[in-house]
């Protein structure tokens, strides 16, 4: 199917996340099937895990399209948009949620694990938004969501690189907001806190409570917290939002 403006041809729009077999990325996948969305995602290697997202978002009436793509090869991220549009129709909305953590202190940190993290979290989200922003800006229709972390905008201790490629996404969203504005494209960043996930699930209970006392909140999020505001930020409701960051971590205090 040749790219066009508007709905996939099932009159559904269609809506690409990026790490969506677990964690945040699965609850949006859920929240955009819900919501009216034909999906596609890609994840890394868990095939197990994405048969059951595939199960539950076509069992909530979308059209699923899934693959395994490593995103820190731009050539997979491209393959992954052309046949997309091929499967499901062009695509309207992008959510960059796929990430990794290499936690380490510097002066401990070897070169992979500093690679490892800013090829996945920062150059996949390049890769994935230049691969599809083209198309949007000549169909003057689109919405992309990037996952920072309040790590990329106050940094974590051990986490330097990891901090380092989150921040790095917050700046490249909003350069990337003021470029494709003129053409009809939105671009926002959401910061999460602490979400309960397999990302987050090597926390120790001790770790756990100290890091509670710090949250006005006093409890972890849940993906469905961050897929609510990504469901909002790619609908039509936040037709005037580009360009800004919007945390969900419970009031953390950095
Ligand atoms: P998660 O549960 O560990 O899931 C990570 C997802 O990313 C999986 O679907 C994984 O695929 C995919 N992925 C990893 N590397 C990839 C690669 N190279 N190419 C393609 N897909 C890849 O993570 P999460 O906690 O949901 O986090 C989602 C996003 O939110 C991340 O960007 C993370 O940095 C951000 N975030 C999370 C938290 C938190 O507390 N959880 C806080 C702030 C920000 P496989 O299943 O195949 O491994």
């Amino acid at each position: 199917m040749s790219a066009q403006a508007g709905p996939s041809a099932g009159g559904r729009p269609v809506a690409l996340v990026t790490g969506g077999s677990r964690g945040i990325g699965r609850a949006v996948v859920e929240r955009l099937a819900r919501d009216g969305h034909d999906v596609a995602f890609c994840y890394r290697s868990n095939e197990a895990a994405a048969k059951e997202v595939t199960d539950l978002a076509t069992a909530a009436g979308a059209r699923v399209h899934a693959r395994a793509a490593d995103l820190s090869e731009p050539a997979r991220a491209r393959e992954f948009v052309a046949e997309t549009e091929q499967e499901l129709g062009p695509v309207r909305t992008v959510v960059s949620a796929a990430g990794i953590t290499r936690d380490r202190p510097l002066a401990l940190m070897d070169d992979e694990e500093w690679h490892d993290v800013l090829s996945t979290n920062l150059d996949g989200t390049y890769a994935i938004c230049r691969a599809v922003i083209y198309r949007m800006m000549r169909r003057k229709e689109g919405t992309i969501v990037t996952l920072s972390s309040i790590a990329g905008l106050h940094g974590n201790a051990t986490q330097t690189n990891y901090s380092a490629s989150k921040a790095g996404i917050i700046g490249f969203t909003r350069a990337l907001a003021k470029e494709c504005g003129p053409y009809g494209v939105r671009a926002n960043v959401v910061a999460p806190g602490f979400i309960t996930t397999d990302m987050t699930a090597a926390l120790n209970d001790e770790a756990r409570d100290r890091l509670k006392t710090r949250i006005p909140l006093a409890r972890f999020g849940v993906p469905d917290d961050v897929a609510h505001l990504v469901g909002f930020l790619v609908s039509d409701r936040a037709s005037y939002i580009t360009g800004q960051v919007f945390g969900v971590d419970g009031g953390l205090v950095p």
